[in-house]
């Protein structure tokens, strides 16, 4: 028989995944901070649950899907949190992108209590979370993520075991700064070719066939085209990751000039309020820096 699965963060990407975990036959208890995406997943044939300790208790698979390092840690942690309430032997599968050191500390606290952890951060945003086809970076033992590993098959469509705890977060950091430094590359191909009245359409689809083609450019080009920049993944969650990417690179003495520079990008469309949109608004900084 599956797995019974408790599901926390029901966002952009924990609903949309939750519930394809419902149509391959899971049976899913969920806790998010918002009703109106708990009663989308009773809806969608799960159970919502009125905490973290009611969502868990019972689940032999906790999967979190939440902004951050502290919240990850809140929900963990807390007396309400997984830590404290699920059972003995259960396995937590967290996807939320966190840095490496939160996952190796969780690993190492939730061991304590006989309580397994992966890290399994994902790759291949909202659409990705909807279709099914994500890519999933795990960090942890090798007997956890083959047990882990028929759930995340009704999530994705790339599986990878990349090395022990935390290893999932650093690959997804180096995700992040690659997707990032695209974006920047794309916007400022975009800005270029607008101001020298080449025809956007006939461009883009001519570049994503050659060398310059890429997903970014694939799955951003109504946003660049429309400046359509409802979120998506938004800038404030890219802003995290460029944190994460900056740090563990000092730490292991990497140095990544140009996704420092993307890095600020970012974190000055923040400062100019532009957090709550996608990121490909990226493309907003290089035409106000182009004088539009
Ligand atoms: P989101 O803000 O849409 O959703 C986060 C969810 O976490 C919310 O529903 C919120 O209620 C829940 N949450 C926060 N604190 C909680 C708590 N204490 N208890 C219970 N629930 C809590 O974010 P998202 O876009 O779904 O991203 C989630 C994670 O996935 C992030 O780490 C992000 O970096 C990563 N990610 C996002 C995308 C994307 O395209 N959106 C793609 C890949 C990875």
């Amino acid at each position: 028989t599956l797995p019974k699965i408790a599901w926390i963060g029901l966002g952009i990407m924990g609903s949309p995944m939750s519930e394809n975990l419902i149509k391959a036959g899971y049976d899913v208890t969920g806790f998010t901070l918002e009703q109106d995406k708990l009663d989308r997943l009773a809806a969608a044939g799960g159970t919502a649950a009125k905490s973290i300790a009611e969502a868990v208790k019972d689940a032999d698979v906790v999967v979190t899907m939440v902004p951050a390092s502290p919240q990850v840690e809140a929900i963990a942690y807390g007396p309400d949190g997984i830590l404290e309430n699920a059972k003995s032997g259960a396995l937590i599968v967290d996807m939320s992108s966190i840095t490496p050191q939160t996952s190796v500390d969780l690993a190492k606290n939730a061991k304590e209590k006989g309580i397994r952890v992966i890290d399994a951060p994902v790759s291949g945003g909202e659409a990705g979370a909807i279709e099914a086809v994500l890519s999933i970076m795990v960090g942890g033992e090798q007997a956890d993520f083959d047990e882990a590993k028929p759930l995340l098959e009704a999530l994705g469509k790339t599986i990878v075991l990349c090395g022990p705890h935390g290893s999932g977060q650093t690959v997804k950091a180096a995700n992040q700064l690659i997707v990032a430094v695209n974006i920047q590359a794309c916007a400022e191909a975009v800005v270029f070719l607008e101001k020298s009245g080449v025809d956007l359409t006939a461009a883009l689809d001519v570049l994503n066939g050659g060398l310059a083609g890429s997903t970014v450019l694939t799955r951003k080009k109504d946003n660049f085209l429309n400046r359509d920049f409802k979120p998506g993944f938004r800038i404030d969650l890219h802003h995290k990751d460029m944190g994460i990417v900056t740090d563990a690179a000092r730490n292991v003495g990497a140095s990544l000039p140009v996704g420092a520079v993307v890095a600020q990008l970012v974190a000055s469309l923040r400062a100019q309020g532009d957090g709550g949109l996608d990121h490909s608004a990226l493309l907003r900084s290089v035409e106000r820096l182009s004088g539009e």
